[in-house]
């Protein structure tokens, strides 16, 4: 009781607006650390005046994304913006959940090709990074996360197929040949500059995808969402 008397000041409810709509907001009991927190008659959100992490404000995604692009690594991203490891680790997350692909459009040409990259450490977490890269629009059309098998592969190269493209160019990967049908197939030298130049932009912009560097993924499903947000963010 001593408590709530300390920070339930009378008549505070009265002049504290909603951050959301503007709305009157009454007095609506503490939080676990003891802070008055405030319900908006409105629309009903609760909310408090002083927040100790900053997570809540709406430019939070929006930094996440722009450090993220600008090869931060989940610590730097913490530190640079003020929210927690964990906070950013679940905002990427769900971020990347919620991205879509660009439309596909019909009759482009494509390149396809692998990136090298590791989870966790070198010596266990060998990993390939599959993708789809379309010359006209410079854009990453799909992507994939796994191992260099035809299994894998497949995906990306079936959702190309299906766009109907022009010509798939690739490298000289023994798998691509009995996936991509002859006619749409090209493995023709210097082909796959466009996505050769990709690789490397990734790699600069990426921390994760550095080549000699103790910053790898700690998962697949967090490089991959990372990948989402870079691609189509
Ligand atoms: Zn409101």
């Amino acid at each position: 009781m001593k408590q709530s008397k300390t920070y339930c000041v009378k008549g505070v409810g009265d002049h504290v607006k909603c951050p959301w709509c503007k709305g009157l907001s009454i007095r609506y009991g503490l939080n676990k650390a003891k802070k008055q927190r405030f319900r908006c008659k409105l629309c009903c959100k609760t909310f408090l005046i002083n927040y100790t992490n900053q997570a809540y404000r709406n430019s939070t995604n929006t930094k996440i994304i722009n450090h993220l692009k600008e090869s931060c690594g989940i610590s730097s991203i913490s530190r640079l913006i003020h929210v927690s490891k964990q906070t950013v680790l679940t905002r990427i997350l769900k971020m990347a959940k919620h991205l879509k692909r660009p439309p596909v459009t019909f009759g482009m040409t494509y390149e396809i090709d692998e990136q090298h990259t590791y989870i966790q450490n070198k010596e266990t977490g060998e990993i390939w990074i599959t993708y789809a890269f379309c010359r006209e629009t410079k854009r990453v059309v799909d992507f994939i996360v796994g191992d260099r098998t035809k299994m894998t592969m497949k995906t990306v190269i079936d959702f190309v197929l299906l766009s109907n493209p022009i010509k798939v160019y690739t490298d000289g990967l023994g798998n691509y040949k009995s996936l991509i049908p002859k006619f749409l197939h090209s493995t023709r030298r210097r082909a796959t500059n466009h996505i050769e130049r990709q690789n490397l932009k990734n790699r600069t912009d990426l921390k994760r995808l550095g080549r000699s560097t103790i910053c790898y993924s700690k998962s697949a499903a967090l490089l991959s969402a990372c990948l989402r947000i870079y691609f189509w963010g």
